[in-house]
C-alpha cells in the first residue's frame, strides 16, 4: 500500500495527465470510481478519458481525501486553461473565472465583496489564512487589521517587503461573525487557492494556524503537532505555524519563540538551494 503522501503525489501526476490530454473536470459521484461492466466494457471498447480518469480506490488514498484532491485540481465548472500564461496572466485569469461567486452559501451571508489575494505573482513565499474578517472584508485585501499589521512586521523581520510574498485565505468571503468555515464552503473555495498556488508555484507557503494547516493538509491533527515541522506540499515545502490573531492575544512566551522559529526556518528554506 502506498503512503498517503505517496498516494497524493501520483494521483496528482495522474491528474495532470488528463489535464493536459483536455480532461476539465471530474465527478467525486462514487459510480465513476467503478470499471464500466456495460455495454462498452462488454464491446472490448477502450474506455472514455472521463472514466480512465476515475478515482483511485480507497486501498490508495481515503476516498474523501481523494475527492478533495480532485476538486482542487480541476475547477469543472470554469476553468479557464492557465497553463503557458505568465503567473500574472494566469492569476488575472482565475480571478477572472472566480467572477463575482456565488457558488457557495457565503456569497448571501453578508461578505461586502471578495478578498481574492494579494501580493507578487512571483512570490517564492506565500501565506495562507483562514477567511477574510472585518478589515479584510471592507477593504478587499486579505491579513490588514490587527493581524495582518503584526503579520506585515514579521515578513519586514524577516528582511523582506509585504509586497515581495503573496498571501491569501483559503476561503474568499468573509463568515458571518467571524465564525469557521464550513466544509462544504472550503470544499468549494478552496479549488481557487490551489489554482493561485499552482500558478505562483512558490518555494514555501506558511500555513497560518490550525484551520488553514489542516485545510491544505487535510489532517485534523491540531496546529501544536503539526507545527515545528516542514511538509512537501504541492511542490513546496509548507510550514504551520500559529495565526498572527493568536499571537496578538498573548500567549505564553514559549509559543510566540515557537512562531518566530517557524518564520525564521521559512526564510531560511528560501535560501537553500
Ligand atoms: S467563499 Fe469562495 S466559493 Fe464561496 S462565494 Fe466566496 S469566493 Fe465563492
Amino acid at each position: 500500500m502506498l503512503a498517503v503522501s505517496d498516494a497524493r503525489g501520483a494521483l496528482a501526476e495522474h491528474l495532470r495527465y488528463f489535464q493536459d490530454l483536455g480532461v476539465v473536470g471530474l465527478s467525486g459521484d462514487p459510480a465513476w470510481s467503478v470499471r464500466p461492466v456495460g455495454r462498452a466494457a462488454a464491446l472490448g471498447q477502450a474506455p472514455t478519458a472521463s472514466v480512465e480518469a476515475r478515482l483511485p480506490g480507497p486501498s490508495e488514498v481515503t476516498a474523501d481525501a481523494s475527492v478533495s484532491i480532485a476538486v482542487s485540481l480541476f475547477d469543472a465548472t470554469s476553468a479557464t486553461p492557465t497553463a503557458g500564461l505568465d503567473p500574472a496572466e494566469a492569476l488575472t485569469a482565475i480571478q477572472t473565472d472566480l467572477g463575482d461567486c456565488t457558488r457557495c452559501k457565503l456569497h448571501a451571508l453578508g461578505r461586502t465583496q471578495i478578498v481574492f489575494g494579494v501580493g507578487s505573482p512571483t512570490a517564492r513565499l506565500m501565506f495562507v489564512g483562514e477567511a477574510p474578517g472585518q478589515d479584510e472584508d471592507r477593504q478587499g485585501v486579505p491579513f490588514v487589521g490587527r493581524a495582518g499589521q503584526l503579520l506585515t512586521r514579521t515578513i519586514e523581520r524577516l528582511g523582506l517587503r509585504r509586497e515581495d510574498v503573496y498571501i491569501a485565505n483559503v476561503i474568499k468571503c468573509r463568515p458571518p461573525a467571524n465564525r469557521n468555515p464550513e466544509p462544504d464552503e472550503v470544499t468549494t473555495c478552496e479549488p481557487f487557492l490551489f489554482r493561485q498556488i499552482d500558478a505562483i508555484r512558490p518555494k514555501v507557503v506558511v500555513a497560518l494556524g490550525t484551520f488553514a494547516a489542516q485545510a491544505l493538509l487535510q489532517t485534523r491533527d491540531p496546529i501544536s503537532r503539526l507545527r515545528g515541522r516542514v511538509f512537501n506540499w504541492r511542490g513546496a515545502r509548507l510550514i504551520p505555524t500559529f495565526h498572527p490573531a493568536f499571537l496578538l492575544r498573548n500567549p505564553p512566551e514559549a509559543q510566540r519563540k515557537e512562531a518566530w522559529s517557524d518564520f525564521k526556518k521559512a526564510r531560511a528554506l528560501l535560501d537553500e538551494e
